[in-house]
């Protein structure tokens, strides 16, 4: 790898090192937003909630299961339609 690099013309090290930087960076981006989307997973399997209680802005809420976002699905249910 060393000889190739040193045989290498100084255009295409550069190229090669741009190329091995974006790809290491795309990397670590990826890890980092599978590890969020990971933690959140968790967090509402344990029963915690992500967003401090304001279920309205919330991310998940339409796919949260825990009583404070049940019980603003209900409110906004009767307030919407009158019941
Ligand atoms: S929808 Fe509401 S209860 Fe569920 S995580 Fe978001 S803020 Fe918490």
């Amino acid at each position: 790898m060393r000889e190739l690099l040193r045989r290498a013309s100084v255009p295409a090290r550069r190229l090669f090192l741009t190329r091995v930087l974006r790809n290491a960076s795309l990397a670590v981006l990826g890890l980092a937003g599978g590890g969020l989307a990971v933690k959140r997973r968790r967090l509402l399997r344990e029963g915690k909630c992500l967003n401090q209680g304001m279920c309205r802005d919330c991310g998940v809420f339409d796919d949260c299961g825990l009583p404070r976002a049940l019980s603003t699905r209900s409110v906004l249910a009767r307030t919407r339609y009158g019941q």
